[in-house]
């Protein structure tokens, strides 16, 4: 447990981690000052009081400068100039998790990933629930870990939803159980475009990991499988690995519609994969993690085939709306990029009207046009993104149309879809063109959905 106390600490960013982890840290004794280039929420300023906590707003003074060492939060680029100093000034600069770790003795279970972290962490969380375990889900997912520390028992599991920008100022973070799910492009923009930058930042979750550790990851994933091929070999770590086409060494994997454990080279069958609550093989790969994990904690193979049967997933990642004249609606406004949405269309098999579109982050949309062409007859275009979206995939669909609001999609999709086909928003885009967040734009899809009569 490290000592804080008299250590001068300055944090940048008042949102939700950057706030959490100012508490902390002054609950510990330390000096800390809040600092933030745009406006700190009334909310915020409030609880800062409340904890007698001093701050700034609106750039950063001098007084920002002083500090033994930074802490940022996630919404921080690398780029702001008061990181920038303290890195040039030779000081540490962490994340939150990493001060949150500091402080905290239980078992920590972090999940990382491109795509899925949600998912799986709320999965695990679910699964844990069924076992009658003590644990906390924090993280990028409901309230950061750092809120949580100061009231864990001490049998209770951190379950931890880890985004790369967390991962980039780790230091001594080590969960006794990490999971890298995937890594796809995403967020390159942060990562100066550099794919293997992203890669190394992912796989910074195990860095610390040593004897009677867990490294859980997916063992078709060509950039992660070659690396970890190399190196386990010589870590003391337990390496598990879950894949749905491949019988994996240690893990979980999929033989003829049947799921198998195979722990200390021994096979149990865990269940059917037409049993998983969930739909779509992304969604089988998240379930086999989870179950991974669970397994791991020690929970019972009865109660995590009872979770994998029947959880019911997370609001807005392949969310069944509503069933109207012989139509199923899909609400998958988090699909942010493109390939949750190849793996939304890998869940159907189609006919499908898809609506996509939203701020385009310069997306490359080609791995889409396989899917479209077997399974898309309409295709909705909404946002700014929709004239790249049409230039990149206009010839691929029978039918392609742009429209200006999230009303006119359903309208327009409601008149296209017939019985027995399937109507998917599945963005592949950012909401902010439109909407405030991905769950506005989910709920604003939802509500025009249920307001259509048949
Ligand atoms: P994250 O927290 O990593 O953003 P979510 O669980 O919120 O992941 O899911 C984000 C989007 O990605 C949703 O559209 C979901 O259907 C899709 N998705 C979920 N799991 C996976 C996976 N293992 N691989 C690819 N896409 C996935």
């Amino acid at each position: 447990m490290r000592v804080v106390k008299g250590d001068h600490i300055v944090v940048i960013g008042a949102a939700r981690s950057g706030l959490a982890a100012a508490c902390l840290l002054k609950e510990r004794g330390a000096n800390v000052f809040v600092t933030d280039s745009g406006e700190i929420s009334e909310s915020a300023k409030k609880r800062l009081a409340e904890n007698e906590i001093r701050w700034e707003e609106n750039g950063h003074s001098e007084s920002s400068k002083t500090a033994d060492y930074a802490v940022v939060s996630p919404g921080v680029p690398d780029e702001s100039p008061l990181i920038q100093f303290y890195q040039q000034q030779g000081k540490s600069v962490y994340s939150e998790i990493e001060i949150a770790s500091w402080f905290t003795e239980q078992s920590i279970f972090a999940v990382t990933g491109s795509n899925g972290k949600t998912t799986t962490a709320s999965w695990m969380a679910y699964t844990w629930q069924k076992a009658e375990r003590d644990m906390i889900l924090a993280g990028n997912i409901g309230s950061a870990f750092s809120d949580h520390v100061s009231k864990l028992n001490p049998q209770t599991d951190v379950i931890l939803e880890v985004s790369s920008f967390q991962l980039d100022h780790i230091d001594t973070f080590k969960p006794s159980v990490s999971m890298l799910l995937n890594i796809t492009p995403d967020h390159l923009n942060r990562y100066q475009n550099d794919f293997s930058k992203y890669t190394a930042s992912k796989l910074r979750i195990k860095e610390n990991q040593t004897e009677g550790d867990t490294f859980i990851y997916w063992d078709e994933d060509p950039v992660v499988a070659t690396k970890i091929e190399i190196e386990k070999s010589n870590s003391p770590v337990r390496y598990l690995s879950f894949s749905d086409s491949k019988e994996v060494d240690e893990g979980v994997f999929v033989r003829e519609g049947k799921i198998y454990f195979k722990l200390n080279q021994k096979e149990e069958f865990l269940m059917y994969v037409h049993e998983m609550g969930l739909p779509g093989r992304h969604n089988l790969k998240n379930g086999m993690a989870t179950a991974l994990a669970a397994r791991v904690a020690e929970i019972k193979n009865e109660t995590i085939r009872e979770s994998l049967m029947t959880f019911e997933g997370v609001a807005h990642r392949l969310e069944h709306v509503r069933t109207l004249n012989g139509v199923q609606w899909y609400n998958d406004s988090k699909a942010t990029n493109v390939n949750a949405v190849w793996y939304a269309l890998q869940s159907f098999s189609g006919p499908l009207v898809l609506i996509m579109g939203g701020r385009d982050k310069g997306n490359d949309y080609s791995d889409l046009i396989p899917e479209l062409r077997e399974k898309v007859h309409t295709l909705i275009a909404i946002g700014e993104g929709k004239a790249a979206i049409e230039k990149q995939l206009r010839d691929e669909v029978p039918n392609f149309v742009t429209v200006q609001s999230m009303g006119q999609a359903v309208d327009c999709a409601h008149k296209w879809a017939k019985r027995g086909e399937v109507v998917l928003l599945s963005p592949a885009c950012a909401s902010f063109d439109m909407f405030e967040s991905y769950e506005h734009r989910g709920d604003v899809f939802k509500y025009a959905v249920n307001k259509l009569v048949g």
